[in-house]
């Protein structure tokens, strides 16, 4: 399974256009989408789906039943509204011809403009997709209080009085940490104020060479030669690329890509085949 460090995250998992995209961090307690599931990740409690395309989510009845089995709580799913009544007709009629029965779960439907906030101290951002089925995109921001500007001067007592008396001396702040697109043709980093300064933007390059340009474009999928414009919007310090079609070979993959990138790309991109 490959593995990925970007700063003090580790990506693990696989993403093949068309045969399965799942991928975890795990010091955020989180995955995106699920097209497998490796029995190692049925531990981790966040699951957010893009897409209702088989290769993003059939490993949830693994990851649902395998929870239930074990006597865990369900882990919190989400998923696009649009297909969410579906998805749960289909798990509903496959617990009950695996068990018998109903498996506990818990899914979450989202829709384009939403918070959610999980874990602590976390919160996923609703961004709309831009695919060939209704998805939607992920930005997940870590929320922090900042002490407001008049009281930074104030000393560790002074300050301990104020937050006595009941002021409210802090601002609360979010810093954008993971940007997850799912399969796409694109997004404008206007889309939220702080999409364009995610530390990790995780973005599909399903089609590489100028022949499938018309096929990137007809199935809703990013383009090589879309990339060194669109990086350009952002000011990530890790960028990763996935979903690559099966058309191209690892060695292939790494060629193409770097050469189409300015060199001052390089450094900050990375490739998870
Ligand atoms: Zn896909
Ligand atoms: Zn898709």
């Amino acid at each position: 399974m490959p593995l990925l460090q970007c700063g003090n995250w580790i990506l693990e998992g696989k993403s093949s256009s068309a045969v399965a995209t799942y991928i975890r961090i795990k010091e955020l307690d989180l995955i995106f989408d699920l097209g497998r599931c490796p029995m190692k990740f049925i531990g981790t409690n966040h699951v957010f789906i893009s897409h209702f395309h088989l290769d993003h989510y059939f490993g949830l009845p693994i990851y649902i039943s395998q929870r239930w089995l074990a006597g865990m709580p369900p882990g919190n799913i989400y998923v696009p509204s649009s297909g969410f009544k579906q998805l749960q007709h289909i798990l509903n009629q496959l617990s009950e011809l695996d068990a018998g029965k109903s498996w506990n779960y818990h899914i979450t439907p989202v829709e384009t403009g939403e918070e959610i906030p999980f874990r602590r101290n976390l919160i996923a951002h609703i961004l709309p997709g831009n695919h060939s089925v209704p998805a939607v995109s992920y930005l997940i921001c870590e929320v922090r209080n900042k002490l407001k500007e008049e009281y930074i001067n104030l000393s560790g007592k002074e300050i301990v009085e104020l937050k006595k008396s009941g002021i409210q001396i802090t601002n609360e702040i979010q810093l954008p940490l993971v940007a997850y697109l799912g399969d796409t043709r694109g997004i404008s980093s206007d889309t939220h104020p702080l999409l364009h300064k995610c530390k990790l933007l995780i973005c599909e390059c399903t089609f590489l060479t100028p022949e499938h340009r018309e096929r990137a474009k007809k199935t809703k999928h990013f383009h090589l030669e879309m990339l060194p414009t669109f990086l350009e919007q952002f000011e990530s310090e890790y960028i990763v690329l996935n979903h690559f079609s099966r058309r191209y070979t690892p060695d292939l993959i790494r060629e193409v890509v770097y050469n189409q990138l300015p060199t001052s790309e390089h450094s900050r991109v990375s490739l998870f085949i």
